[in-house]
């Protein structure tokens, strides 16, 4: 074996990539796996996990994902702290460029993940995890017989605030314009839904709080009239996308319109042969934890039978 050539090569360091690096480490493919800028993923920014099967208590993102990384190495998996900055598909074996090295790869699996898309503000960042949250499914729970905010118009937007409905006292749906983007059907769900008002022309002012008690309060802004006022919330829901971390494959791989990888259904096959997708960089619909890791399964396993097949 050449020094930098891999069976194997994984892209990034998630649920999806872990579970993919465990599973083709298993079956024998010493698999490489690189870190990406954030090492562990998405998960290692929160802290309480209830949702993960496994955990009857919960677990913290981060023992989680260090529990991954464990398992992981524990079957020959070989880590590297380093980000993809390009790579090359067009022939075999694919290249991988990183930290000024160049890897080549038999397979390659793709777990690179997105990141929400936060509206920008100080405040927000500051009460991150504290009140402020990009997935309903995830936090949701946590502000049961509350008062939240939902923020965007487009079908997650809605879809969070109809989910938070469940568990939420009141839920505010705050939105830029005097329309929705959403589909018919789940704006007619949205405005029907007496659990709902909607806070048509406005924009998030502020996110108020303090360092113990987290979001207490948060204000809007009318962007028509100028007004300002408080909601009384003490949950913040964005909802206005997420952006797959799919730049250095634009032009090397079929994606769809919102730029996420586009992957075979009920399989992980790309459009090239022998590369693979799995977790939030193929699924702009579930983006879950345990989803993520499913398809790095799927997608250890797809890569094992096609090598087996060449
Ligand atoms: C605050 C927060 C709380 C959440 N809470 C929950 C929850 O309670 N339950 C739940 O199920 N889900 C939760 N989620 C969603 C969950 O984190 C994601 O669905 C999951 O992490 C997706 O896993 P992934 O492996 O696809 O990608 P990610 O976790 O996004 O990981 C992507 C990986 O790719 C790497 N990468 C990116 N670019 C490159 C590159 N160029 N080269 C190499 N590597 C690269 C990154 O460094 C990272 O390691 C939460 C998300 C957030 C942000």
């Amino acid at each position: 074996m050449e020094e930098n050539h891999r069976k194997v090569i994984i892209l990034g360091t998630g649920p999806a990539g872990y579970t993919a690096a465990i599973y083709a480490a298993r079956a024998n493919l010493n698999p490489m796996i690189l870190t990406g800028p954030q090492k562990g993923g998405q998960l290692t920014t929160t802290t309480e996990i209830e949702n993960f099967p496994g955990f009857p208590k919960g677990v913290d993102g981060n023992q989680l994902m260090n529990d991954m990384e464990q398992q992981a190495l524990r079957f020959d998996t070989e880590i590297v702290f380093a980000e993809v900055t390009d790579v090359d598909v067009s022939t075999r074996p694919f290249k991988v460029i990183a930290a000024d090295k160049t890897y080549t790869s038999d397979a390659l699996i793709i777990a690179t993940g997105a990141s929400a898309r936060y509206i920008g503000l100080e405040s927000e960042t500051r009460f991150k995890n504290k009140g402020v949250s990009a997935c309903a499914t995830c936090d949701g729970f946590f502000y049961k017989g509350q008062k939240v905010a939902v923020v965007g118009g487009g079908d997650t937007a809605l879809e969070e605030a109809s989910y938070l409905t469940n568990f939420c006292e009141k839920v505010y749906l705050i939105h830029r314009r005097d329309e929705f983007r959403g589909s018919k059907a789940m704006q007619d769900r949205v405005l029907k839904n007496n659990k709902i008002e909607v806070v048509w022309d406005s924009v998030v002012e502020e996110v108020i709080g303090d360092d113990v008690k987290g979001m207490t309060d948060l204000s809007v802004k009318n962007v028509k009239t100028g007004e300002i006022k408080q909601l009384g919330t003490t949950g913040l829901f964005v909802a206005i996308g997420h952006i797959p971390n799919t730049d250095i494959f634009k032009g090397k791989l079929a994606m769809d319109d919102k730029n996420y990888l586009d992957i075979e259904h009920g399989s992980t096959k790309t459009n090239v042969e022998g590369v693979f997708a799995c977790g939030d960089v193929a699924d702009s619909k579930y983006r879950q934890a345990v989803t993520a890791a499913g398809t790095g399964c799927m997608a250890a396993i797809d890569a094992e039978r096609w090598l087996a097949e060449q």
